[in-house]
């Protein structure tokens, strides 16, 4: 047997009566973040790879009331609801500066080394 469960962070949750425990989106809402940076973020989340299952059902925003999404979404790191980037966009919720600096990594070309090889040397099956 392969054993490759691999830990994910779970971030983006929020508080309510039946789940006391996790953050205010309102205390961490930050109306003087930059709004490039916000974007940045919001596209971040919106970018991940979903999860193949969906949540036990569709989430309403804590702040507005509005629908928002049932899927969860991964980065291979952390692992978000997808209604995550509505709060960082629309209600400029500031997610930890650990966050903000994956999504500036990522947003950045110079970041990233391509491997042009391993594709181009790889045979057809059979
Ligand atoms: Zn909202």
């Amino acid at each position: 047997m392969v054993d490759a469960r691999s830990s994910l962070r779970l971030i983006g949750y929020w508080w309510s009566h039946d789940a006391p425990e996790w953050p205010r989106p309102q205390d961490w809402s930050d109306p003087y973040w930059s709004l490039e940076e916000r974007d940045l973020v919001a596209l971040y989340l919106e970018s991940g790879q979903h999860m193949p299952y969906a949540t036990a059902g569709l989430s309403l925003c804590r702040l507005c009331d509005k629908p928002n999404g049932s899927l969860e979404f991964t980065d291979g790191v952390f692992l978000w609801p997808q209604g995550l980037a509505h709060y960082v966009r629309e209600h400029s919720v500031r997610l930890p500066d650990e966050i903000i600096k994956r999504a500036q990594q990522w947003a950045e070309p110079m970041n990233w080394e391509v491997d042009l090889t391993w594709w181009r040397e790889q045979k057809a099956r059979g």
